[in-house]
């Protein structure tokens, strides 16, 4: 194993917010970038902080691309990120991991939760159960809302089910699930205000949750560093830990960086990705001075 050099030009502890539990020696970190778009100033934000959760506990900061929906990757994006890296000189833990060459593990997962009941198959598209849910007296479970003659019909046609978790029967399973957050403390999982969430879609057989839970414990990170938009990922992750009996991370979500009209920046959006700045002449220590000048700025709020 290879490990971290400590880049002494980040600066660790203008970025490092204040942390309610102390980081652990030696710390597993994981940068994950989808290669839907170009990486703007958030990501390099992203990749900065969970490079010096790791340096500053001794540990490592490994790579995983993100690319399981093959709808909105492309290949110019995946370049794009090694280019944006190695621009900022943000060194990582080879080899890299693709989650798309992980899907049998996705696969196996799902079997094991079939066999136990605690997912089902759902035939109904999005705005089918809208509908649905918007009747009056509509059953509350999801499952209950497709009838057995649709089911059917829908299996003799060939259709793919997604598969959502049964939530009814997990939450019987399980008394209150805990998650730790370093800057957020700790987190209560209250299962009733969890639904019955898609856990593998019925295009790509996992999801965005199934391939993040398999793929962070198949890297042994301990410490899952990401934006803040993604906290509400908690609750069905640490489900999914528990159900799969996958020892759970410690948490990190940091704040976002705020475009100039203080909204967070999105690719969709196009934010200012890094490769612009770049080209429009900023280097990376003035990318790096941004990045501080909005942590103080979000402190400060
Ligand atoms: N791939 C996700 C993204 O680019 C991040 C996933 C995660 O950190 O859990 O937003």
């Amino acid at each position: 194993m290879i490990f971290f050099r400590q880049v002494s030009m980040i600066p660790i502890h203008d970025i490092l917010p204040h942390l309610v539990a102390p980081l652990k020696s030696g710390e597993i970190t994981r940068f994950a970038p989808s290669p839907s778009g170009y990486l703007h100033l958030g990501h390099a934000f992203s990749a900065m902080f969970a490079s010096s959760l790791a340096a500053t506990s001794g540990g490592l900061m490994c790579l995983r691309i993100d690319d399981i929906d093959t709808t909105r990757c492309r290949e110019i994006y995946f370049d794009a990120i090694f280019e944006d890296l190695a621009f900022l000189g943000i060194p990582y833990e080879e080899p890299v991991r693709y989650q798309s060459q992980h899907l049998s593990a996705s696969h196996e997962a799902l079997e094991y939760l079939k066999n136990q009941d605690l997912i089902y198959p759902c035939y109904l598209s999005r705005r089918e159960l809208a509908e649905l849910l918007s009747a009056p007296h509509h059953p509350s479970n999801t499952d209950q809302l497709i009838t057995s003659n649709i089911r059917s019909e829908r299996e003799a046609d060939g259709n793919q089910p997604a598969w959502r978790l049964r939530m009814a029967t997990i939450r019987d399973r399980f008394r209150d699930i805990q998650a730790t957050d370093l800057i957020h403390g700790q987190v209560n999982i209250v299962l009733e205000n969890i639904g019955d969430e898609v856990i593998a879609r019925k295009d790509i057989g996992t999801s965005y949750h199934l391939s993040t839970v398999l793929d962070d414990d198949a890297m042994g990170v301990s410490l899952v560093s990401r934006g803040y938009d993604l906290f509400d990922a908690i609750p069905v992750q640490r489900i999914l830990q528990e159900l799969l009996g996958i020892t759970p991370p410690r948490y990190a979500h940091h704040e976002l960086i705020p475009n100039e009209q203080g909204q967070r920046l999105a690719k969709r959006e196009n934010a200012l990705s890094l490769r612009q700045m770049r080209q429009n002449g900023c280097d990376r220590d003035l990318i790096l001075r941004m990045m501080t000048k909005c942590r103080n700025f979000i402190e400060k709020k």
